[in-house]
């Protein structure tokens, strides 16, 4: 909770500085996060879909760990909610922990920032080192993580007892199977639809990258070999991929958007809470966001969950219900958090005409 509030403004004041810089880039710049932003809103809108579906934490009784503090903001009207995000007195949202109004602020200071240029390098450089402080302190927490999940599954199967393994079970299940239908259906589509490419061939190509996203559970760890097979044997273009792969590796994370979206959901259910559509629509709204500020190391996504849920109003005490498990979530969608940012790459080549035919249609051997 003590690195929440920080983390948000800094990171997402960083993302949209970096994302503000896409002006220069003009086309390619403004396509590449409209693609970014629509493929993560479609994944938590599947992953919110297959949560609904399997229903994962009804049936979980968490009365049995006492009642729990929930505002229900459910019955606000959207327009109201969206006037609200706006805050009168960025001050006093930071203090409250107002996370949409603390978003909303980081990512106008952001853009303005890039606006002002050279006149606000100081401030972009504080900025980005602030971030630098901010991730020290979450990898200082993170550090006490293995302790900490050690207490919270004992406390958890303690209190709750031994048929908490099925509810998790069922929203590890929802979270693979959105997964899986992001990869085949939406990354098969956009391939084919956008570029002409067969996604068996591409994943064939991608997965040694892949698979190092799975097993680190770190986009910054799979960036490099990312990189490599983008360009090397997939046939994407070198300066199209330098520019989308490192933006995409912080801000285009549709593998943590989609368990954000089923994670809020699982928790929501566990303790009773039924989810209004406008619930759902804060939910895709504060999950894409979410995403976006959600650096690329193992456990990230976690931390910041609680910013969906705080935004949503659900209670953020329900992270610590999944957190224990996190790490099963981690490797599946770290592993679609990279693929949708080389997926982007190639279309974009293809359609700048800058896509490597001859890369493309070569087989590699296995050890080359
Ligand atoms: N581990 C993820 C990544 O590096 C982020 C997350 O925790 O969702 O992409």
């Amino acid at each position: 909770m003590m690195v929440v509030v920080p983390l948000v403004f800094v990171s997402l004041a960083n993302g949209a500085a970096s994302m503000g810089d896409v002006r220069k880039l003009g086309k390619v710049g403004i396509k590449t996060i409209v693609f970014f932003l629509i493929s993560t809103a479609i994944a938590i809108v599947i992953g919110l879909t297959m949560a609904f579906l399997i229903n994962p934490g009804i049936g979980l009784d968490m009365g049995a760990i006492g009642a729990v503090e929930y505002t229900a903001r459910a019955g606000k009207p959207i327009a109201e909610v969206l006037y609200e995000m706006v805050p009168r007195n960025p001050i006093q949202a930071l203090a409250e922990g107002n996370m949409l109004q603390i978003i909303v602020f980081a990512i106008v200071v952001g853009i303005a920032l890039t606006l002002i240029g050279e006149k606000g390098k100081k401030v972009l450089e504080l900025l980005e080192q602030l971030n630098e402080l901010v991730m020290k302190l979450v990898g200082i927490v993170m550090s006490l993580a293995p302790l900490g999940v050690f207490c919270l599954v004992a406390r958890t199967f303690g209190q709750i007892g031994i048929s908490v393994i099925v509810p998790l079970g069922k929203s590890v299940i929802a979270v693979y199977i959105a997964l899986a239908i992001q990869l085949i259906v939406v990354y098969g589509i956009m391939l084919k639809g956008f570029a002409g490419l067969s996604l068996t061939r591409y994943i064939k190509k991608l997965s040694p990258a892949m698979a190092i996203a799975f097993s680190t559970c770190s986009s910054a760890a799979a960036l490099p070999a990312n990189m490599d097979l983008t360009i090397n044997r997939i046939g994407a273009s070198k300066d199209i991929s330098s520019f989308v792969l490192p933006l995409g590796n912080t801000v285009n994370m549709n593998g943590t958007a989609i368990y954000q979206g089923v994670a809020a959901v699982f928790i929501a259910q566990a303790y009773g809470i039924p989810v209004t559509p406008t619930m759902a629509l804060m939910i895709v709204l504060s999950a894409t966001l979410a995403s976006i500020g959600t650096a690329g190391v193992a456990g990230a996504g976690a931390i910041m969950l609680s910013m969906v849920l705080h935004t949503v109003g659900l209670p953020i005490e329900g992270v610590g219900l999944i957190f224990g498990i996190d790490r099963i979530y981690d490797m599946g969608r770290t592993a679609m958090n990279i693929t949708g940012d080389s997926v982007v790459a190639a279309i974009i080549s293809k359609q700048e005409k800058e896509f490597d035919e001859k890369i493309w249609n070569t087989d590699f051997a296995k050890d080359e």
